[in-house]
């Protein structure tokens, strides 16, 4: 496959060649034609097998389709996945003009109030922080959301981001598309799968 066959807008393409992604891996073919087409989908992949590309790119095309408000959230377990997955969401929305924001723990709150306020497309976030944010940020909510994110999903539980995550469910909008990747199904994962998935399609690779 191609990106072009597989569906994908000009201005992701265009970012595909200027990062050199020659072809799609396996997930990213496996996993882009049910997403585009609007499916929830479970990914079983691990870092290396460019996870993160798959979901990304089917966020941006919808996203440039219809931009309104705060448009997907994504959670990840550690601070460091967060900021790799904020970049390659500015490096494939690079002719976008996507605005990103890496909420985590450890750092100033009041510089990511700001961020917040300036109304980013994407909120990469540890789940943390972000119920911190949802509890004290004046006028923050995630109540324009469209898009959920679990990546690493299988860590996020082991660090028993489990009953936050369950608190940020109950604020989300219901009526939205939600991605759940991990290394492993657990059956935590499992868990949350039945709990945040509708009628998901299942890619491994
Ligand atoms: P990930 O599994 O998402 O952590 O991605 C692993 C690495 O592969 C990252 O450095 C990506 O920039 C890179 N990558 C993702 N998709 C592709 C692709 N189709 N072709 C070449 N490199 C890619």
């Amino acid at each position: 496959a191609t990106f072009k066959s597989l569906g994908l807008i000009d201005p992701l393409l265009d970012a595909l060649e200027k990062l050199k992604y020659k072809a799609p891996t396996d997930i990213q073919t496996a996993a882009l034609p049910p997403a585009l087409e609007g499916r929830d989908i479970i990914g079983v992949a691990s870092t290396g097998s460019g996870k993160t590309a798959a979901f990304a790119l089917p966020i941006l095309q919808k996203l440039w389709e219809n931009p309104t408000g705060l448009f997907a959230c994504v959670l990840a377990p550690t601070r460091e996945l967060a900021f790799q997955i904020s970049q390659q969401f500015e490096a494939l929305g690079s002719a976008m003009g996507v605005r990103c924001a890496v909420i985590i723990g450890g750092v100033d709150e009041v510089a990511q109030k700001i961020a917040l306020a300036q109304k980013p497309h994407i909120i990469v976030a540890t789940p943390g922080r972000l119920n911190d944010h949802l509890e004290n940020t004046k006028g923050f909510s995630l109540r324009t959301v469209k898009f959920l994110v679990f990546d690493e999903a299988d860590r996020l539980l082991d660090m028993d981001f489990g009953p936050v995550i369950d608190r940020i469910l109950k604020v989300i909008p219901q009526e939205r598309t939600t991605y759940l990747f991990s290394a492993t199904m657990t059956n935590k994962v499992s868990k949350l799968q039945r709990a945040s998935l509708s009628n998901p399609v299942k890619v491994q690779v």
